[in-house]
């Protein structure tokens, strides 16, 4: 598989009052067309940043990112993004917030397509029979169903998740999981997560990426076997394992464990176990 984002030697740090803060080191990272890649690592290492820089929102000091090889240096309808805080407008219904997205960009799509395809969303999500409620009227795990609606409105081949879970209740959360293989077997989207809940990011990806500590470089680099998935495949002993070694990883990252420690899968693991 050739990647479809490249990011190569990117090197960003941020000017402060006390002087620039520097948060990515010559990153290079790779997110494969059509794969889904979780971003992990320590609090304020840079993973926002990188999602932005990946949006083309904001540019790096040094080095480039890559989509489909050609270099990313403005935001794009083909990237579509959610994040932990579904920011629904509360005057307009939730049909209307998934329909927004066209309204700032324009579509090919008539009218009426573009209310078809919105509606299949949220029945994909399982929102139907929500379309004309408002924001305040949903919980919160369904305020963010329909803010990945609205993320894939515009057919992105990109999907960028900044902790689109982190505020929901463990329940909902798993629920969410679910959610999201079911839109990924109907939308080709590439995916790029960022998480700090391991178990999220071994349920959802094919491969994850453990970032250091800022600036951030990449640490480690666990591939999964592919979907589809559910959620015993969590409770297994091939699944304990892999936690282990990336709670390991990221231990070592933020300096608290010696890499040399470091508990590895087998060899070929990767292609056992979840199914
Ligand atoms: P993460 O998402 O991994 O928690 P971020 O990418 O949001 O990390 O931020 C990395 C570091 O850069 C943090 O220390 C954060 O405080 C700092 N930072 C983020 N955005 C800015 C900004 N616009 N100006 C200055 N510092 C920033
Ligand atoms: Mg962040």
């Amino acid at each position: 598989m050739t990647d479809l984002i490249e990011l190569k030697g990117i090197t960003h740090a941020y000017a402060t009052e006390s002087g620039p803060l520097p948060v990515l080191d010559a990153l290079d990272v790779g997110v494969p067309e059509g794969g889904f890649v979780a971003f992990v690592g320590p609090s304020g290492c840079g993973k926002s940043t990188l999602t932005r820089l990946i949006a083309g929102l904001m540019k790096p000091d040094r080095g480039e990112v890559r989509l489909h090889g050609a270099p990313v240096t403005s935001p794009r309808s083909t990237v579509g993004m959610a994040f932990q805080n579904p920011v629904l407008l509360e005057w307009r219904s939730i049909l209307k917030n998934v329909l927004l997205p066209l309204e700032i960009v324009p579509t090919k799509l008539s009218r009426l397509q573009a209310e078809d395809r919105a509606r299949r969303l949220l029945h994909l999500v399982g929102l139907e029979g929500f379309e004309d409620k408002r924001p305040s009227e949903l919980s919160g795990g369904m305020r963010q169903r329909a803010s990945l609606c609205r993320a894939l409105i515009h057919n992105p081949e990109v999907l960028i998740l900044d902790e689109p879970f982190g505020a929901l209740d463990a329940f909902t959360r798993e629920d969410l999981w679910q959610t999201m293989h079911a839109l990924r077997a109907e939308e080709p989207f590439t995916g790029v997560l960022i998480t700090h809940d391991l178990r999220e990011s071994i349920y959802l990806a094919d491969r994850v990426v453990v970032l250091s500590a800022r600036p951030a470089t990449v640490q480690h680099i666990m591939d999964l076997p592919p979907g589809p998935r559910v959620l015993d495949d969590l409770y297994t002993p091939e699944a304990a394992e892999r936690l282990n070694v990336l709670r390991h990883q990221i231990e070592v990252a933020q300096g608290r464990e010696p890499a040399e420690a470091a508990p590895s899968l087998p060899p070929g693991s990767a292609a056992q176990g979840m199914h």
